[in-house]
């Protein structure tokens, strides 16, 4: 990866312009390195525009050792990195930057004024004017034969040459935004062990009936709780929301325990989850409820009346449970407190907030340098770890481009 040309600084290639790439060429810029930052798209943050569009939620103000949780298998390979810069650290790279924070209802962190556009623009003003040049509509092809890296432009073909290279080149969810994974045979053919990209953070299908298809897509589920036990006996259960698809279910509570679903389906080719449609009450008390006359009042109606079950959560009820079960108040309680929804499969990776699989730690050392080529860094979703939604991705994608600028720095030093 060494230049056969002579550069007065240090030149490095940072290739994915979302925020993994930026952060390193941040890292890179300040020690004095002259930075090229590629990126296939007309312009870059493409992705992390989108993530803003509901409101950015840039990180999570829970304590430390609970947000390292939140990495799952991947706890060991990402707890340096976020100790090194996390959710505080992120805080205060945003403020600086002339971004204030702050913490909403759910701990979660966002930018005042909620969107990405103002904090991505003063920070590419803030890496252009220390010098980083930005190279857009370039996309990257690989290597040529002499050692080169192969660009992709409106032009044709360019090459170019670095000492140290850092990939940033994010996973294959809304591929719209550029990401489209294209990378994966590029590192798989140079050797590199890169775990398949698989949907997270996603929604899951369901066979939903004609008619409940109809009624309710679109519709949100408030308040409920929802329970799941893998085939390895490992555990889920959080209140929430989410909601109906015209596919299935989608949103915050399903995206949270997406992975443990995509693989439980992986595995057995199908996932029921369980919902407490009623979190506030008791079996019993429902059971009493529903066991009052109901008069001449239609059963839709009944449960309105005695225990304020309408909308989605009765036509949820309606849809999974035998007829004959709603004369029963002990069984149509115990379908309310526990209710059965059986998910057919994932939905694909393109829909997805955001991808598992990737470049393997295995494949890198300390510095997320990779092992088989030296000089090559690997950075955000493009590696193999997942989490759920709730600023855990941006912070880890920030945390592991700026170990990769470090990384490369100290590659720089070394050589
Ligand atoms: C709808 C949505 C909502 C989200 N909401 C949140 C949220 O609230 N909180 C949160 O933490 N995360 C959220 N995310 C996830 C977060 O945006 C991503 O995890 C993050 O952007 C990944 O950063 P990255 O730098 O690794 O890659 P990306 O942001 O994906 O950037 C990769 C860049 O590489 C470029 N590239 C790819 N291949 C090539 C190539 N061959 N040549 C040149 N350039 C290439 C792309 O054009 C792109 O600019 C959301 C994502 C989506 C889609």
């Amino acid at each position: 990866m060494k230049s056969s040309f002579l550069h007065e600084r240090n030149l490095v290639d940072v290739i994915g312009g979302g925020p993994a790439g930026l952060m390193a060429a941040e890292v890179l810029i300040n020690a004095g390195v002259q930075v090229d930052l590629y990126d296939a798209m007309p312009s870059v943050g493409r992705k992390f525009l989108v993530a803003g569009k509901g409101g950015l939620n840039l990180t999570h103000s829970e304590p430390l050792d609970v947000f390292l949780t939140r990495y799952g298998k991947r706890r060991v390979q990402m707890e340096p990195l976020l100790k090194d810069f996390g959710p505080e650290e992120l805080r205060a790279w945003a403020a600086e930057l002339g971004i204030e924070t702050f913490i909403g209802t759910s701990n979660r962190v966002f930018p005042v004024g909620m969107k990405t556009a103002p904090l991505l623009r003063a920070w590419i003003t803030r890496l252009r004017a220390a010098g980083v040049i930005f190279h857009q509509r370039h996309k990257w092809l690989g290597w040529n034969a002499d050692a080169s890296l192969r660009f992709e432009t409106p032009t044709g073909e360019v090459p170019a040459q670095a000492e140290a290279l850092v990939l940033a080149l994010g996973g294959g969810s809304w591929p719209q935004t550029g990401s489209t994974g294209a990378w994966v045979p590029l590192l798989a053919g140079r050797g590199v062990a890169v775990a398949p990209l698989k949907p997270c953070n996603c929604g899951f299908e369901v066979a939903w009936s004609e008619y409940f298809r109809r009624r309710f897509a679109g519709h949100p589920l408030k308040a409920v709780i929802l329970s799941f036990t893998d085939n390895q006996g490992i555990g889920f259960h959080q209140q929430g929301e989410f909601i109906i698809t015209e596919s299935g279910v989608e949103g915050s509570l399903i995206y949270a325990c997406s992975a443990l679903l995509r693989e439980e389906i992986e595995a057995k080719g199908g996932a029921v989850i369980h919902l407490d449609l009623a979190p506030g009450w008791t079996h019993a008390r429902l059971v009493e409820r529903l066991s009052r006359p109901r008069k001449a009042r239609s059963m839709a109606s009944h449960l309105e009346k005695s225990v304020r079950l309408k909308g989605v959560k009765a036509g949820l009820v309606w849809e999974f449970i035998p007829k004959a079960d709603f004369a029963e108040p002990e069984r149509l309680a115990r379908a309310i407190k526990d209710l059965p929804i059986p998910l057919i499969a994932s939905r694909p990776l393109e829909e997805a907030i955001s991808s598992a699989g990737g470049v393997r730690f295995e494949a890198l050392d300390e510095h997320l340098m990779l092992r088989g080529l030296p000089g090559v860094f690997c950075a955000g979703e493009m590696l193999d770890w997942e989490a759920p939604t709730g600023g855990y991705l941006q912070t880890a994608c920030f945390a592991s481009g700026r170990a990769a600028g470090l990384g490369a720095l100290k590659w720089l030093g070394d050589v």
